[in-house]
């Protein structure tokens, strides 16, 4: 039966394709595609897996034989029966080798998926008593994933949680040939950045809001992706064909032939459209009037440099460091070599063109490891995250700066530090860096010079430009924090993602303000947050005077159009009337009468208005 799912759209476009269940357990699994020639190992892992467990339950039979009613009641033998029975139930056995054999799961994915599939049949159960086996039979699983804990798969992955379902290892596979769609209760973002090398077309998340950093890794990733599609996890079934519409943030479950064909249809205009965008890769992004505009990109990994140059990117804009630093395995943080040599590798893909680096910013949504998580904090996103977090670490800090004033050396670098908020930080930030540099003159390293920016991210920080601008040669305004933390709506949080507004007037003020300050100073400025990647947006900044945006490499066309179609200087009085409105939305989505334009055959636009 079809159904449809609301959710937060994350990534454009259309997706369709079966649905891959990455289920929670409460033991921690592995989820990765095998070889084929890896079937029968993986089966025997299962097999010897459950071996151990049978064993253990007719040793305890044993024992509870020998003990008086007392000791052991007779409803614990009753129980071990039951354990024995569910151990060798038919449909568990061969549903785990059907999700080896066929889909060439891993076993711990296998036996979870096939634990999915039969406690929902118990859940459907009339009969109470039966409907209470599910407990025993998550029982029994668990203890079978944990008794394969000690027989070692040839390619465990770093290990995944229970309650956040984190999903490392689902690696390139070509026997997969159908378009596959991930359905997960949630995922980390350190998770997300493996779908680099995944085959999925599209994800599902039952939670998250649209600028938690779970979606805006999707968004790098440029696949139709749904957040915060609530219970999705719980009524899509494995295998399920699934569409995502990622542009109204919906999924369709099981759809009809008829809605399969209109979202076929749908899916390939997109791709046109696709097309038509790549044309502009070469334009200069110069509004009709003439305003130059910069148009740079959001990276979280070096190799992104490649994917950013090739969407006709002027630059990084901002490289988010802390992803260097996610999901590594026992707890090791990248030394100063490798962050070098990280940095290096973006610096030299961006063939001479600039390249911004963020300090780390890791904390609230943004865990180093699961060891790392912020169990603890009940505001994880007002505790010791970013700038805050390095101060408290300088070692790592000053690490981190050494190695960015090294690669440096090789290309231009603005080092840009997130979260600030007080003069103390900002001092202890330069002393800091002063003495990485002076540690590195000691050592005899050669460094270069760096463009010292700030991120205004904070309203504090907002409203206390000029102690910035004194100390800072550049600004990046992060509209996904400033707008989570001058409206106080939590970005992870999909039960107030309504209240997310960008264009609350008094998060407007504050990005007006900081462009107008900045712009007086003869100081350059530029919004990185998600503002800057969303086309409805573009034509209120470059109004509000905004002539550098970063984005996802993806977005980067779709908004160069819209600088192309714009006149800047028609904008900015719509732009500061849309600043005084109550209700600036209303404004804001109706900007001045566009002026008649034609656009050539490679994209670009001419205003024949007055001809
Ligand atoms: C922002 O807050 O807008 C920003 C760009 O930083 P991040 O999304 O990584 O917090
Ligand atoms: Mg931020």
């Amino acid at each position: 039966m079809t159904f449809s799912i609301h959710g937060q759209a994350v990534a454009r476009g259309i997706a369709i394709g079966r649905a891959v269940l990455v289920a929670s357990s409460r033991v921690d699994v592995a989820h990765y595609f095998i070889k084929p020639e890896q079937v029968e190992a993986e089966i025997d892992r299962v097999r010897a897996g459950r071996n151990t467990v049978v064993d253990e339950i007719h040793r305890l039979q044993v024992s509870v034989s020998q003990m008086g009613p007392k000791e052991a009641p007779h409803e614990l033998a009753a129980l071990l029966d039951v354990h024995l029975m569910l151990l060798q139930d038919e449909e568990l056995i061969s549903g785990v080798k059907h999700w080896i054999t066929d889909r060439l799961y891993n076993a711990e994915w296998a036996v979870t998926t096939q634990l999915e599939v039969i406690a929902r049949q118990f859940d459907e159960m009339e009969d109470s008593y039966l409907r209470e086996r599910k407990a025993d039979l998550e029982q029994i699983t668990e203890k079978v994933l944990r008794a394969m804990k000690g027989v070692a798969s040839p390619m465990v992955p770093m290990a995944t949680r229970a309650s956040r379902t984190t999903q490392q290892d689902l690696l390139l596979d070509d026997t997969v040939d159908v378009p596959l769609i991930l359905v997960a209760h949630d995922l980390s973002p350190a998770d997300m950045l493996q779908f680099k090398q995944s085959v999925f077309a599209g994800f599902v998340t039952d939670v998250g809001g649209k600028t938690s950093h779970t979606a805006i890794v999707a968004r790098s990733l440029d696949i139709p992706a749904v957040v915060g599609a609530r219970s999705s996890s719980q009524l899509v079934r494995q295998d399920d064909w699934v569409i995502i519409d990622g542009d109204a943030g919906v999924i369709i479950a099981d759809p009809s032939p008829i809605i399969l064909a209109e979202y076929g249809f749908k899916q390939r205009q997109a791709e046109l459209e696709r097309g038509r965008l790549s044309r502009l890769r070469h334009t200069p992004a110069v509004t009709l009037d003439g305003q130059k505009v910069e148009l740079l990109a959001n990276i979280e990994m070096p190799d992104d440099a490649i994917g950013a140059v090739k969407a006709g990117a002027v630059g990084v804009g901002l490289f988010r460091s802390e992803f260097l630093f996610m999901g590594r395995q026992n707890d090791d943080l990248p030394d100063e070599e490798q962050q070098y040599d990280a940095y290096k590798r973006a610096i030299d893909g961006m063939q001479g063109m600039p390249v911004t680096i963020r300090t780390i910013d890791v904390g609230a949504d943004k865990q180093l490891n699961e060891s790392h998580r912020d169990e603890g904090h009940l505001n994880p996103a007002l505790g010791l995250r970013a700038i805050r977090w390095s101060l408290a670490d300088p070692a790592m800090f000053m690490t981190q700066l050494r190695a960015i004033l090294r690669a440096a050396a090789h290309g231009r670098v603005n080092l840009l530090i997130p979260m600030l908020a007080h003069v103390s930080e900002i001092r202890q930030t330069l002393a800091l860096l002063g003495q990485a540099r002076a540690e590195l003159d000691r050592r005899g390293d050669s460094y270069g010079p760096v463009q010292l920016g700030a991120m205004i991210e904070i309203p504090a920080a907002a409203l206390t430009l000029k102690l910035f601008l004194k100390y800072f040669d550049f600004l990046s305004i992060g509209t996904n924090d400033l707008i989570q933390y001058t409206l106080a709506i939590d970005r992870d949080d999909e039960s107030v993602a309504h209240l997310y507004d960008p264009l609350h007037p008094a998060v407007l003020r504050l990005v007006a303000d900081t462009i107008a300050e900045c712009q007086a100073q003869g100081k350059s400025v530029s919004v990185c947050g998600e503002m800057a990647g969303d086309v409805t947006l573009t034509r209120l900044l470059l109004g509000l005077g905004l002539r550098s945006f970063s984005m996802h490499p993806a977005q980067i066309l779709a908004v160069k159009q819209e600088v192309l179609k714009a006149n800047a200087g028609k904008l900015a009085p719509w732009a500061q009337e849309v600043l005084a409105a109550e209700d600036p939305a209303q404004l804001a989505h109706a900007p001045p009468a566009e002026p008649r334009l034609l656009r050539s055959d490679v994209g670009q636009w001419t205003d024949v208005s007055t001809s």
